[in-house]
């Protein structure tokens, strides 16, 4: 069994990716004290620059190997927008809901092509400060005009998937977990981790 140590202190998280590794030989637990070690400075402009950069900071604290990602949903018609910044999207005082609202609001009026979206998500794995793996995945589909669905979070409900036929909201997380642009990055990251030989002892 291979263990990892996920650096966030959300539960939530946690659990989608115990979900995912299930069965596969690898265990995965919160960073214990995350939130007593020096923040992360999430401020850089790519997801990939924040995922890898982000593994990297939290394994100069233990000698585990640590998982990290970063995520968030593209629309090509916004510039790029929320991108990086999907989490803060409508300021400081962001929700999913008001995420969704103003997700809805800068696309009134927009047609079908202008209304195509992708998430993307770069998960990382890293070892004291050695960096073992950046994968990214991402998933296509468009944003609805209404949310549709209750479960999952962020921009589920208003994000439609046209290889499930509905919104990541309406699916059920197994559902999602196989086509989500998460669900994909750590199907690799899980296949390299449980490769003979692939972890040498450092
Ligand atoms: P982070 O990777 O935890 O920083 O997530 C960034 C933000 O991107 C989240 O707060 C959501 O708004 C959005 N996001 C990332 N992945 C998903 C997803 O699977 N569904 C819906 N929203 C997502």
């Amino acid at each position: 069994m291979v263990h990892v140590v996920l650096a966030s202190s959300n539960p939530g998280k946690l659990r989608e990716y115990r979900e995912m590794a299930a069965g596969a030989g690898v265990a995965l637990d919160l960073m214990p004290d995350f939130h007593k070690h020096p923040a992360f400075d999430e401020s850089a402009l790519t997801f990939a620059e924040i995922g890898a950069a982000k593994a990297l900071h939290y394994s100069r604290f233990t000698d585990e190997i640590v998982l990290a990602d970063d995520s968030g949903l593209v629309v090509p018609a916004l510039g790029g927008a929320p991108g990086v910044r999907s989490a803060r999207y409508a300021g400081p005082n962001a929700t999913d809901e008001r995420n969704n609202q103003k997700l809805l609001r800068d696309l009134e009026g927009r047609e079908a092509d202008q209304r195509r979206a992708r998430f993307v998500c770069v998960t990382a794995l890293a070892r004291r400060s050695w960096a073992l793996a950046v994968i990214s995945d991402f998933a296509e589909g468009s944003i609805l005009n209404a949310p549709r669905g209750t479960q999952g979070f962020g921009y589920d409900p208003l994000f439609f998937s046209p290889e499930l036929g509905c919104t990541f909201a309406e699916a059920g997380p197994n559902e999602k977990n196989r086509h989500s642009h998460r669900g994909k990055a750590f199907a690799k990251i899980i296949a390299l981790l449980t490769t003979p030989n692939f972890l040498v002892p450092s």
